[in-house]
């Protein structure tokens, strides 16, 4: 029978044998959010659709175009997060946290769903690493939150990608940008998509992150949001880049650069790589100091950043990064009638207990099957148990790479073989490390 019903267009399954590389980038970022401060939060898959489109803002593509809202059974407006600062600031709110001392730290690792075209790097639901920093309106918060994304990138092994960083103001200096764009825009109106005809009264900032290919070719010759800093916006800005510089961090002011997301202000950046193609973005993020305040809580600067995991890995593969493969199984104990089986069972259990991988027969299968599959699962070492074998309780352990054997007592000599042959594998890997260097 052919399987009817499959996974929704834009979704993937993470099987098996890919899983470990997420795991892999999830601790990573746990690892380098340790090092910054930055704790771990984890907010609903769905909130209230007008937390979005107060804070992703109307006029949008993520509100106007992407978003998956529904209707619940008790007539409630809701919607699947399409991303994960809205939902972070109303819990700092809603929980008080943002009471507490500041800076507030923050991380996550969320699933998010728009409905975009699916294509390369472009998904229906996909993932992100992200971090939400409350409290700080100085430059050096900005180089914080931008400096962990490039250790991680560095901690990953990832190279090459390019740090953009532009400045896209306060309220204030925005106003005067805003009608510089309008008189720009309103003169080739007759060119824009609709959806941009109607952002040029209310957000004319939008239209420059239109992904229509006329709209963004009329685009590139608006004024530059860099040209209307108010003092303050442009202080920010230079201080900005002289933290980058004084930690080396290496960028490139990109003044087109505006974000696709309303509450923006002042810093936004993006990491951008050359080796997955048209969805190019890794990593966004910038300042939001109006964001906790238009949700009716604290008047508390703000910032962050969101890296999409599924992007992350394409370019991480398209560099051959080499992300640690799991340890293969240390010990498979095959055996044969019920006696042994259940010995096998014991066996281990107790070398689980003591941190080992080790695998029996669940089968009921021939030992001839019991070590293909050992194989298939690589186990280093591999065991036969029988009726001698329980009697004597002692068997041959066999090496499966080189095919040596030796004889071992069923008891804690067991544990203490694979314990010696851990570390004996280990100063090996130790002393190729000091022969490559
Ligand atoms: P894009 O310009 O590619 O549409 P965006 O500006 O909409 O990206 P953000 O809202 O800033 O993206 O999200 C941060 C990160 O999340 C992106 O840089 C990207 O890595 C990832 N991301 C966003 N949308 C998708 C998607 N539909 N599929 C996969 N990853 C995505
Ligand atoms: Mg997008």
């Amino acid at each position: 029978m052919a399987l009817e019903i499959k996974s929704i267009k834009g979704t993937q399954d993470v099987l098996p044998a890919q899983s470990y590389k997420w795991q892999f980038v999830e601790r990573l970022f746990l690892d380098t959010a340790r090092l910054y401060g930055f704790k771990e939060m984890r907010t609903p898959v769905f909130e209230e659709t007008r937390l979005f489109t107060r804070s992703v803002g109307d006029t949008t593509d993520v509100v106007q175009k992407e978003m998956y809202t529904f209707t619940d059974k008790g007539g409630r407006d809701l919607t699947l997060r399409p991303e994960g600062t809205a939902g972070i600031n109303r819990a700092v709110l809603q929980s008080g946290l943002i009471n507490e001392a500041l800076p507030v730290k923050v991380s996550y690792n969320i699933s998010c769903f728009r409905n975009e075209k699916p294509q390369a790097g472009r998904f229906r639901q996909f993932h992100q690493l992200g971090v939400e920093m409350f409290g700080s309106a100085s430059p050096s918060a900005d180089v914080e939150v931008i400096s962990f994304v490039n250790d991680f990138f560095a901690i990953l092994g990832i190279e090459g990608l390019s740090l953009e960083i532009n400045s896209i103001g306060c309220p204030t200096c925005r106003k005067e940008y805003h009608t510089a764009l309008k008189q720009y825009f309103e003169a080739r109106k007759d060119e824009l998509c609709e959806t941009c005809l109607t952002r040029l009264d209310k957000n004319p900032m939008r239209i420059l992150d239109c992904k229509s290919p006329v709209c963004k070719e009329i685009a590139k010759d608006a004024p530059a949001v860099l040209d209307y800093l108010c003092d303050d916006c442009k202080a920010h800005f230079e201080g900005l880049k002289k933290r980058l510089d004084a930690l080396n961090i290496a960028y490139v002011v990109n003044p087109r650069i505006v974000r696709g997301l309303d509450y923006y202000n002042k810093t936004v950046f993006e990491f951008v790589s050359g080796d997955i193609g048209a969805q190019s973005t890794v990593c966004g993020g910038g300042r939001y100091d109006g964001l906790l305040k238009s949700l009716g809580g604290n008047d508390q600067p703000a910032l962050g950043f969101a890296m999409g995991i599924e992007r992350l890995l394409m370019v991480a593969e398209a560099q051959g990064v080499e992300i640690p493969a799991p340890q293969p199984c240390d010990l498979y104990i095959a055996s044969i009638g019920e006696e042994a089986s259940i010995r096998a069972l014991q066996l281990v259990t107790d070398l689980r207990n003591e941190g080992f991988y080790a695998e029996c027969d669940t089968m009921g299968r021939s030992v001839k099957a019991q070590m293909k599959y050992a194989d298939k699962i690589e186990a280093q070492f591999s065991m036969v148990l029988g009726e001698n074998e329980l009697a004597e309780n002692k068997a041959n352990i066999k090496n499966m790479q080189t095919g040596e054997s030796c004889e071992i007592m069923l008891d804690e000599s067991l544990v203490k073989f694979l314990y010696d042959d851990q570390i004996k594998k280990m100063t090996e890997a130790l002393s190729m490390d000091q022969i490559e260097k």
